[in-house]
């Protein structure tokens, strides 16, 4: 599941460099996780302020069946 970064974030930078897909950045004014987020789950052991959380209603996108294409 993608996750969020929640104003706990005290931007000391620690999680930028444990995800192994650079999906974090520097924002304005908190850090900010984008939408290439996986489930690696690196970054919330990382997080000193436990700032980085689930997003609460995402939902995993649902594969196409060749039926449903064929049709
Ligand atoms: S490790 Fe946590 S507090 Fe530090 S920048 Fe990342 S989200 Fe913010
Ligand atoms: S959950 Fe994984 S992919 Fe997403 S920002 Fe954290 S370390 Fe990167």
């Amino acid at each position: 599941m993608p996750h969020m970064i929640t104003d706990a974030c005290a931007q000391c930078g620690l999680c930028v460099d444990v995800c192994p897909i650079s999906a974090i950045s520097p924002g304005d004014p908190i850090y900010v996780i984008d939408d290439t987020c996986c489930d690696f789950m690196e970054c919330v052991v990382e997080c000193p302020e436990e700032a980085i959380v689930p997003i609460p209603d995402w939902e995993k996108p649902v594969a196409v069946s060749d039926k449903e294409v064929a049709s």
